[in-house]
């Protein structure tokens, strides 16, 4: 692959400790691995990229996607859930629809985000899905690093009666599960050229059982793998574990020695001490002290009313902050932007989590969180894992601070070139692994969308169409518009 330069007005680069801003500043990576990020490189090159007035960015860490569902929450769920358990999507919306896709539905959604995602700027992402496969044939085409994280669970979710949450068990199963994937995780861990990893997750803190929880913990030890599980993600959880265990998830994890630095908690919003709880304070500092990551998707709450309370406070308090996306948009420029602003919103204070405390949470945090120092950064050493933004576009001008730019301004258009372990996977704007077909790839997710729309209507509770499920914004009209002008 040989020896190349970057040469570029604004280098996002890594001293030891933080991101600094190089200013003309050289990089130059060979292999897999960058070699040298400073002022002008004197050594032999065998390629030179002229960024020009561009900015060169490590690539973000999303730790938190489900590449195999989400683009099918476009369209459908951003309006909310059900009246019934407070606007939740996951009851009503997202296990019917998941329960009427096929592999083939699962294959399009696979190849749309690992394309969507790559668009956006991110390099490494925390695929939280069902099948090993898409992703073993799809990665070494498209580039991406993956981390993949199977879910298992020893209980499923059913309403008994529209009105409340109920656990099925199935203690067996979920062990059976667990073993199985921790099969699949010791088969391909490290293939696509180290590309693909693996991870292990007990799906909810609500829907395992301590044995399925102490069994994962052995098994990510013996596997060397990280976990991450959802939990404090809704009204309901919360309520059946404090009756379930007298503790809130997060104190019950704790208590039963399963949290650590090698665990990411995604979502954490039903904090006790926050504002989405009566429960006296403790889960904040209970994590700070375990070493958790926090994987923090703002869209998916806020849009429902609900902002992380809050982001600040978490990070103050010693938290190892990281950032997803989990539905669509599964761009992580929004993720940033979303994290910052609503916690500016929930703190009433300007200063509150600013654009350095989110780009550092989409790159150095999500790297702690998977154990990965040569991660999220741009010096000599770590992983040639680049991202080239524009620094001329509409949104990128003026540009005098970089990353306030990428984190307030930025589109996904503005991502001109994504490098991934020293391979190109996005350049001029295009994935490299999509080829011509990128017309016929949003033609087939149209394609699947309306197969998986009409079949939740036989799928529904109550009986509803999709469209009463999820109304339309505006009522359909077959009436001819010449009036009232
Ligand atoms: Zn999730």
């Amino acid at each position: 692959m040989g020896r190349t330069l970057i040469k570029a007005s604004h280098i996002i680069a890594f001293d030891g400790v933080g991101h600094r801003y190089v200013l003309d500043g050289h990089l130059v990576y060979e292999g897999d691995s960058i070699l040298y990020v400073g002022p002008s490189y004197q050594g032999e090159v065998d390629a030179v990229i002229d960024a020009g007035s561009k900015v060169v960015s490590p690539g973000f860490i999303n730790t938190h996607v489900h590449m195999q569902h989400s683009p099918l929450d476009r369209s459908f769920v951003e309006n909310g859930g059900s009246p019934e358990f407070g606007g939740d999507t996951l009851i009503d919306f997202l296990m019917p629809r998941n329960r009427v896709m096929d592999p083939s539905m699962r294959r399009v959604c696979t190849e749309f985000s690992l394309a969507e995602v790559l668009r956006s700027g991110t390099t490494t992402c925390v695929e939280i899905g069902d099948d090993i496969d898409d992703l073993v044939d799809l990665v070494p085409r498209y580039g991406n690093r993956i981390y993949f994280a199977p879910m298992f669970r020893s209980a499923d979710w059913f309403s008994p009666d529209g009105l409340s949450v109920d656990y099925a068990w199935k203690e067996d199963e979920g062990q059976e599960d667990l073993d199985r994937v921790a099969g699949w995780v010791r088969d391909f861990d490290g293939a696509a050229d180290g590309l693909l990893r693996g991870m292990l997750c007990p799906a909810q803190a609500d829907t395992c059982t301590e044995a399925l929880l102490l069994r994962a913990r052995d098994h990510a030890r013996d596997l060397g793998v990280p976990m991450t599980i959802h939990t404090a993600q809704s009204e309901y959880e919360t309520a059946n574990m404090v009756a379930r265990t007298g503790k809130t998830p997060v104190a019950w994890m704790h208590d039963i020695d399963f949290l650590g630095s090698d665990v990411i908690l995604a979502h954490a919003i039903y904090l006790s001490g926050t504002k989405w709880t009566d429960l006296p304070a403790g889960d904040i500092e209970i994590i700070a002290e375990s070493g958790a990551s926090i994987a923090h998707a703002p869209w998916v709450f806020c849009r429902d009313g609900m902002a992380m309370d809050s982001f600040r406070r978490y990070q103050q308090a010693g938290i190892n902050m990281t950032l997803g996306t989990d539905t669509c948009p599964q761009n992580m420029i929004q993720s940033m932007r979303l994290a910052s602003i609503f916690s500016k919103s929930v703190e009433n204070d300007p200063w509150a989590t600013t654009p350095a405390d989110v780009f550092n949470a989409a790159t150095l945090g999500g790297a702690k969180a998977l154990g990965r120092e040569d991660l999220g950064r741009l010096s000599a050493g770590a992983k040639a894992d680049i991202v080239i933004f524009s620094g001329d576009s509409m949104n990128m001008v003026p540009l005098r601070d970089p990353v306030t730019n990428i984190v307030f301004n930025a589109e996904m258009e503005d991502v001109e070139t994504v490098i991934i372990n020293g391979k190109t996977v996005l350049e001029d704007g295009r994935v490299t692994g999509l080829g011509d077909r990128a017309a016929d790839l949003h033609a087939e997710m149209q394609k699947v969308a309306r197969k998986v729309w009409s079949r939740i209507e036989g799928e529904d509770r109550l009986g509803r169409t999709v469209n009463q499920l999820s109304p339309l914004s505006f009522d359909c009209w077959d009436g001819v518009a010449d009036g009232g002008v």
